[in-house]
């Protein structure tokens, strides 16, 4: 049983910047970089086996059809998960996304919702998200375009470091200019840009809204979700649980020194966020850095994480 290290994909955002290389060490393509793929299966950015070398080179993809033990006994198709790292150094579009049965009907049958949730790493002094809206029917969301006052129906909520934020298909948000965070979803890229602050591209052109999808799947009034959590604290050298649903289950874990942990029949997708340490899997120890990113297979059973260092964690419930 060896972990999967993986290599992740990049994409450059009119909202990205260079953090992901001077803070987390990773190897950007610009200075424009908003997002690491960091485990993607998804063909818009595949992530590649780092190692080990048996399967390195291979995108998740491919080692997802040619190597299903690792996953265990289920197998979903397409890959169900995707994690991320983003840098906005600037305004996302303010936006929102399908769920399954609205993303296959429109966008195609390979194609998944979108239900994501975020940890946040880093926040500037002040840094806010847009997350939810105040309009209480999609007549009144109708209301707020036509007058040409949009950008009052959103409600914006100021973050900081550690602050977890749930975000089911049909919540409209968008993440503030100076966060960081590491994003779980399921492995899908189909937005709908509902407002974009009326901003250009380089060509000097506005890019597209999705108005009329946006009416169909927000969810009318907006529902705050009970996992979002701001100013938690978590036990240390613990899987601690942020959330649950139908396709992942999230924890966060806070090694200080060395801990075992049993985990579930599963496979487990991890993504060091801060400081650094080591995984023992099967006897075999691994260092880990920021940023890296890897898979334990499915049983991997009893490991053992050392360091001082915090991780994201995913396994897939489906
Ligand atoms: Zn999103």
């Amino acid at each position: 049983m060896k972990p999967i290290f993986l290599k992740p994909a990049f994409q450059e955002k009119i909202w990205g910047g260079n953090k992901l290389k001077t803070e987390f060490g990773l190897n950007t393509p610009s200075d424009k970089t908003g997002e690491a793929w960091v485990v993607s299966a998804h063909p818009n950015g595949l992530s590649h086996v780092a190692a080990p070398a048996e399967f390195a080179g291979l995108s998740l993809k491919d080692l997802y059809d040619q190597e299903p033990e690792l996953f265990g006994p289920n197998h979903p198709e397409p890959f169900p998960l995707l994690v991320k790292i983003l840098d906005a150094t600037d305004d996302l579009s303010i936006q929102v996304h399908p769920n399954d049965d609205y993303a296959r009907l429109h966008e195609g049958a390979g194609e998944l919702g979108k239900t994501e949730c975020w940890y946040v790493i880093a926040a500037d002094e002040g840094a806010t998200i847009v997350y939810g809206h105040h309009a209480e029917t999609v007549e009144e969301f109708g209301d707020y375009i036509e007058s040409g006052n949009l950008s009052n129906v959103f409600r914006e909520i100021p973050v900081q470091a550690g602050d977890f934020f749930d975000v089911p298909a049909g919540t409209i948000h968008a993440i503030g200019a100076g966060i960081t965070i590491l994003e779980t979803q399921q492995s899908s890229d189909t937005t709908y840009r509902v407002y974009d602050y009326d901003r250009r591209d380089d060509a000097g052109n506005l890019r597209d809204l999705h108005i009329e999808q946006s009416k169909d799947v927000t969810l009318f009034p907006h529902q705050d979700s009970a996992f979002t959590k701001q100013n938690a604290t978590y036990e240390k050298n613990t899987l601690a649980h942020l959330m649950t649903n139908e396709y992942f289950s999230v924890y966060k874990v806070e090694a200080d020194g060395a801990f075992e942990t049993e985990l579930a029949d599963n496979y487990y997708l991890a993504t060091v966020i801060e400081g650094a340490g080591s995984l023992t899997v099967d006897g075999e120890r691994y260092p880990l850095d920021l940023a890296d990113s890897f898979i334990l297979p499915y049983g991997a059973g009893k490991v053992t994480f050392d360091g001082e260092m915090a991780m994201i964690m995913s396994s897939p419930n489906y």
